[in-house]
């Protein structure tokens, strides 16, 4: 999938459309303080192992997503591609 380095897009901060430059999405750690981390830190903590039985169902590819910067407030904003695919994104044509 490709996509333009710059597009127009509604901003929530301006409240109008307006020029986004398009951003890798990269993701990252996972607080340590967070209330889920927090208990599932509590509730394997002893002598129990894993809490809750895993389960791996088997998914073709990911939503890509990218971040997009407003040129006039410079606030970001995410956007998913609700496609799952198993290409990356390219930005810039
Ligand atoms: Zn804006």
């Amino acid at each position: 999938m490709k996509i333009d380095k710059e597009i127009m897009s509604y901003c929530k901060y301006c409240k109008k459309h307006t020029k986004n430059v398009v951003r890798n999405y990269n993701k990252k750690s996972q607080r340590g303080l967070s209330l889920g981390t927090r208990r599932h830190n509590r509730a394997i903590k002893g002598y129990v192992g894993s809490i809750e039985p895993k389960i791996h169902p088997k998914k073709l590819g990911k939503k890509q997503k990218v971040i997009l910067e407003c040129t006039e407030c410079k606030k970001h904003s995410e956007r998913v591609f609700g496609m799952r695919t198993k290409k990356k994104i390219e930005i810039g044509r």
